[in-house]
């Protein structure tokens, strides 16, 4: 017995964590810094950390089976219907979930490339097929509606990401808006928020509601994630915003108790944390405008919590990196060959690690 023909699917290239890295190369982790996943350096939010521990004596109880207070508070946040916020296994959980709710065997997708692999592995997961679109890095990879629109051929789902990873570009909504205009009225564009706290562009939750001088859609969706800017990477939690429409889709494609008790626990007392947000959000936007300013390379206007960087051979440059302990991420994964991104750290991570860099290029030149 053999699983059904795989070969189409690629794994997904996790980062390396630092004990990963250290042991492989006989050193201590103490002489590492991560800045290859996009983490938090601030770690989780205080409030989320208590909510953790008091959630453990709980766990042997499953979560509630609707996670209400969470799912209000959510909606609560966006000023949305509870009924359209879709709680999920992280923001990877939710895009699961609208491939199961949108795509029929056979129907395709549209992708950014470079871009987040996550959406077309989960498109092949539910026997979907993946088509892209190209940005291109002369253009700052720009996100226009005739890029999407030229490569547009009746995908049942469009995915835009705003922060692009890995690039940081954003897109506005105006142009959010003429690519569900002028996509067929069954393909639903997701807009992929899971850096939005990072950068200045409105939400695509106002395309949605018809806010902002915007009409009412049903054809959008919005993603966003707890891992990123709330610092909870490691509780898996995220979220789709849907149309209000959709009314009890979500009962037949979620995983039961998907969400966990902790998670939701923990999100609750995050999303409250303004502050903890704030003061990670200012940090990713000093460090990036260093990262800019110093580094030694082309480096890509960023709105995200990272900043994409052309050096040559990104795959050696990488490793170089590490045996000075500072972990990036090569892009060649993204389908972006000769880059490296580098997740905005703290002051001292950043200065740390564009030393590194302009040590590794010179060192190369
Ligand atoms: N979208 C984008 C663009 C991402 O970069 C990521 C995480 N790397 C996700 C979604 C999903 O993140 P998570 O599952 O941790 O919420």
């Amino acid at each position: 017995m053999q699983p059904r023909d795989l070969s189409d699917h690629v794994a997904y290239e996790a980062g390396r964590g630092i004990e990963e890295v250290a042991r492989e190369l006989g050193r201590d982790p103490s002489e590492f810094i991560k800045l290859a996943s996009n983490e938090n350096p601030h770690g989780p939010s205080p409030a989320a950390a208590d909510a953790i521990r008091e959630a453990a004596g709980s766990v042997s109880s499953y979560p509630k089976s609707t996670h209400t207070d969470l799912t209000d508070a959510v909606a609560d946040r966006w000023a949305v219907d509870p009924a359209q916020v879709w709680l999920a296994n992280g923001g990877d959980g939710a895009i699961d979930y609208l491939s199961r709710a949108i795509l029929e065997p056979g129907e395709d997708v549209l992708v950014p490339s470079p871009g987040f692999a996550y959406y077309g592995m989960s498109a092949r997961f539910h026997h979907g097929g993946v088509r892209e679109y190209v940005l291109d890095r002369e253009a700052d990879f720009a996100q226009t509606p005739e890029t999407v629109l030229s490569a547009y051929d009746g995908e049942r789902i469009v995915y835009l990401t705003s922060p692009h990873n890995p690039s940081g570009s954003t897109i506005e909504l105006a142009a959010v808006e003429r690519i569900a205009d002028e996509t067929d009225e069954d393909t639903l564009v997701v807009v992929d928020e899971a850096y939005g706290e990072f950068a200045d562009v409105d939400s695509a939750v106002a395309l949605l509601e018809g806010r902002d001088g915007f009409d009412a859609r049903d054809d959008v969706a919005v993603l966003r994630t707890f891992s990123k800017a709330y610092g909870l990477a490691g509780v898996r939690l995220g979220y789709a915003i849907v149309p209000a429409e959709w009314a009890d889709a979500y009962a037949r494609v979620n995983t039961p108790f998907a969400a966990s008790e902790i998670a939701c626990r923990a999100g609750l007392a995050a999303i409250d944390d303004d502050e903890h947000v704030e003061r990670t959000v200012a940090t990713a936007r000093s460090s990036r405008a260093y990262m800019r300013e110093h580094l030694d390379a082309r480096v890509w206007p960023s709105e995200g919590n990272f900043v994409l960087a052309a050096v040559g051979d990104a795959t050696t440059v990488a490793e170089e990196l590490q045996q000075r302990g500072v972990i990036v991420r090569d892009c060649s994964s993204f389908g972006l060959p000769g880059c490296i991104r580098i997740t905005c750290g703290t002051e001292a991570e950043t200065e740390r690690a564009v030393e590194a860099v302009n040590a590794v290029l010179a060192g190369r030149s």
